[in-house]
């Protein structure tokens, strides 16, 4: 849950740069759609033809990322017709030899679709095509022919532009990473009890809330734990505060070796755990939590040098039909009051004892 909540701040991100992707192409669709258009009345009917053609490959970019959500296709679509118009104007010089003066748009384009290290690859890429058509004598009527000082004065000023693109890009991608770093860290901090390291209790109720959908889907069982330290305040009282910091902490590491990768462990509240068994029923529940008990109740705490005993006390539930979190955890908070009126280091249900622990095994491992 908490890796869903962190990745949501990256797919935003990665969505508003799709957006933009897409804007571009709607963007380069008309741009050249007007000089097509400027260019017929100019009666330059093959670059009118250059540009409309552009135009609608630069819708079908956009299409591709509307209709099917690809805008890894989009993007190549937008970057490599805009280079194939490109070559045509730095080939025929456009109107009036003005063709070139649009080589600049590739740059910022570039890095800005494809990234800095793609993006930068893909400029090299066509500066050396755009080199060999400005240098390299082609036996065609259509082929501009441009002074020496100008081809290497666009060189030159296309490499600074692309410098800058650079160097903007970099710093764009480095704050990217920042905030992204932050946002993890602020996740974390929203969804991580500082002391055990567990979910806590927020956490606990948006996995519940996923657990409960997904029993809804798939008509499985599930089943919660709530789980308190007994007479944790005489541990407290006797041993100090941070004798209890350190039980706490510890009996959180027991719990998490204790249950199976898909179940959770959350801190609740002060010395209060809440446990989340998915595919359970209360009695597989029952078992784990006599589990959980016995071995808490085997282990010597320790702190600087002394020893400390506690032992826990668990109320177990199962999701009905119906049901809503609240009212789960508040009849799995009555077995534990049960629990603890009866004695305390007890779990409440019990175990019921004619099914056998083979049998509770096997449903645990299938599911
Ligand atoms: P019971 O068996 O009825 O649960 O008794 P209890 O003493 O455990 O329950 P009570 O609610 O009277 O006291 C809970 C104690 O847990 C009091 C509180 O100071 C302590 N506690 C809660 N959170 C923390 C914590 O983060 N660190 C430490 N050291 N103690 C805590
Ligand atoms: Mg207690
Ligand atoms: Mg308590």
């Amino acid at each position: 849950m908490q890796t869903t909540i962190k990745n949501n701040s990256k797919s935003n991100t990665e969505h508003s740069h799709s957006a933009l992707i897409a804007l571009f192409a709607l963007v380069g669709m008309g741009i050249t759609a007007a000089m097509g258009t400027v260019s017929l009345f100019s009666d330059n009917v093959i670059l009118s033809s250059m540009l409309f053609i552009s135009s609608v490959v630069y819708f079908v970019g956009y299409y591709t990322y509307k209709k099917y959500d690809n805008i890894k296709l989009c993007s190549i679509i937008i970057i490599y017709s805009l280079y194939t118009l490109m070559f045509y104007l730095v080939f025929t010089g456009g109107v009036e030899n003005t063709g070139p003066l649009w080589v600049f748009i590739v740059a910022p384009v570039s890095v800005f679709i494809h990234g800095l290290k793609r993006g930068l690859f893909d400029i090299a890429l066509f500066l050396c095509i755009t080199s060999i058509i400005m240098f390299v004598p082609f036996d065609s009527v259509y082929q501009a022919s441009y002074t020496t000082e100008f081809k290497l004065r666009l060189i030159y000023s296309f490499l600074t532009v692309t410098f800058l693109s650079a160097l903007y890009e970099y710093s764009r991608e480095q704050s990217y990473n920042h905030t992204l770093e932050l946002s993890k860290k602020y996740q974390q901090l929203a969804n991580v009890d500082p002391l055990t390291q567990l979910s806590n209790r927020r956490d606990a109720l948006e996995i519940l809330k996923h657990e409960q959908n997904r029993l809804t889907r798939n008509c499985e069982s599930l089943s919660v734990m709530v789980c308190d330290v007994d007479h944790f305040k005489k541990v407290n009282d006797q041993f100090g505060h941070n004798a209890g910091d350190a039980v706490l902490i510890e009996l959180s590491n027991i719990f998490s070796e204790v249950i199976r990768h898909q179940d959770k462990v959350a801190r609740w509240g002060g010395e209060e755990f809440l446990f989340i068994l998915p595919q359970t029923s209360v009695n597989n529940a029952a078992v784990i939590a006599e589990k959980i008990r016995s071995i808490v109740e085997q282990h010597t705490f320790s702190f600087e040098e002394q020893k400390i005993q506690v032992t826990v006390s668990i109320g177990i539930d199962q999701f009905r039909e119906s049901q809503n979190i609240d009212e789960v955890i508040s009849s799995a908070d009555q077995h534990l009051y049960h629990a603890k009126n009866a004695g305390r280091n007890q779990v409440s249900p019990k175990v019921q004892i004619d099914r056998s622990i083979g049998e509770i095994n096997r449903d645990r491992a299938s599911s």
